[in-house]
């Protein structure tokens, strides 16, 4: 069982929906999971990440993202970045088996950042659509395009699976 004790979000208000999404997950994540058509929105989402995080490897971002980090003084995963996420979205990551705590947050990062990248499964549109200059330098406009194409498919099976969550939390009696 994840204790809310063991969130140490610094904002309040991440730490409200960190919040809101345990009890969701708590009160609702099993009548969630057995729902059918979010059973298999789940499914597909996993699919898709791990298509859209396969095109990242495959396509040398992956290495360029470790370079920023290691090498280049930090990521682009700022701090309050974290904000833009909803406690349903924070709940589909639970669903995904995916912790929200971070107990090695990183100063002035998003709060999601850990050592090794984006802690996180499912990821906000704002990060997964994000792509910096240096890497629309260094990829080719058909390496773009299978990136955006990746990103795109996650990003609509996100939406779908939002909105079924949503729907069904509102029927809840
Ligand atoms: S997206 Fe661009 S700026 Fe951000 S970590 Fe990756 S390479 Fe660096
Ligand atoms: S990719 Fe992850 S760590 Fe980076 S800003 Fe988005 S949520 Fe934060």
């Amino acid at each position: 069982m994840i204790e809310k004790s063991d969130n140490l979000a610094t904002s309040p208000a991440l730490q409200g929906k960190i919040e809101q999404a345990l009890d969701l997950f708590e009160t609702c994540g099993d009548s969630l999971r057995q729902d059918t058509s979010i059973h298999t929105l789940l499914k597909k989402l996993r699919d898709c990440i791990e298509n859209t995080n396969q095109s990242m490897l495959s396509l040398g971002v992956v290495t360029e993202c470790k370079n920023c980090e290691e090498k280049e003084g930090g990521s682009c995963c700022g701090a309050g970045i974290e904000n833009n996420y909803d406690p349903i979205l924070l709940l589909i990551n639970l669903l995904l088996g995916c912790p929200l705590q971070n107990h090695e947050p990183i100063a002035n990062s998003c709060y999601f950042l850990g050592k090794k990248g984006c802690r996180l499964t499912a990821r906000h549109v704002i990060c997964v659509n994000y792509i910096c200059e240096k890497l629309q330098r260094k990829l080719t406009r058909k390496e773009l395009i299978v990136l955006q194409t990746s990103a795109g498919e996650e990003l609509d099976t996100l939406f779908f699976l939002h909105e079924a969550i949503k729907k069904r939390l509102r029927a809840k009696p």
